[in-house]
């Protein structure tokens, strides 16, 4: 529900000067990715940007919605930094720090967008994309967090433990050979 909330395209806020959109569809030529952010909070400034059809300028931050006791994890922030990545790409800005929401305690933590997380950012997409290059899947390690990820179901964890199916068929093709034999 929270993120079926955070994601209707349709439920675009205006609270005072500040307009929350929910669900933004973002993508990064330099980063290779496109996505979605939970929330784009944009504030009344001066020095933020044009949004088509309001008047003003507006300074956007990403705010990613978590489960969760508050405890910001290092995927989250770069998850967040990349959200931000793409934003400052797609609206020409600086976007110098952003949002994890916790649900559990409904608290933002705010979380600074530095040089560091964003190399690491960087460097992580560019690792992704030599693994797709060579048609490589790393294993996982499942983790409590497994439990709430929405990825789970492509991710499946729980193969971890189970034998490649390259393995398999390698056993079967052998076992094949040994009876012809
Ligand atoms: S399900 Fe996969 S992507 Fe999600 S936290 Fe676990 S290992 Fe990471």
């Amino acid at each position: 529900m929270l993120h079926k909330r955070a994601h209707d395209p349709m439920a675009d806020e205006k609270r005072g000067d500040r307009i929350l959109s929910h669900g933004m569809p973002i993508c990064s030529a330099k980063l290779g990715i496109r996505g979605f952010c939970d929330v784009v909070e944009f504030t009344r400034s001066e020095s933020g940007v044009s949004i088509t059809g309001r008047e003003g300028k507006w300074l956007p931050v990403p705010v990613e919605y978590k489960h969760g006791d508050g405890d910001a994890k290092e995927a989250d922030e770069l998850q967040l930094c990349a959200q931000a990545i793409c934003l400052e790409g797609m609206l020409c800005c600086d976007i110098p720090e952003g949002y994890l929401y916790y649900a559990e305690v409904r608290r933002r933590t705010k979380v600074p967008l530095t040089p560091e997380l964003r190399a690491r950012v960087m460097a992580m997409f560019e690792e992704m994309h030599r693994l797709y290059a060579r048609g490589y899947t790393p294993r996982v390690k499942k983790r409590p967090g497994c439990k709430s990820c929405s990825l789970r179901e492509i991710c499946l964890p729980e193969l971890e433990k189970t034998r490649a199916a390259s393995a398999y068929l390698s056993d079967i093709l052998r076992q094949t050979e040994d009876t012809a034999t």
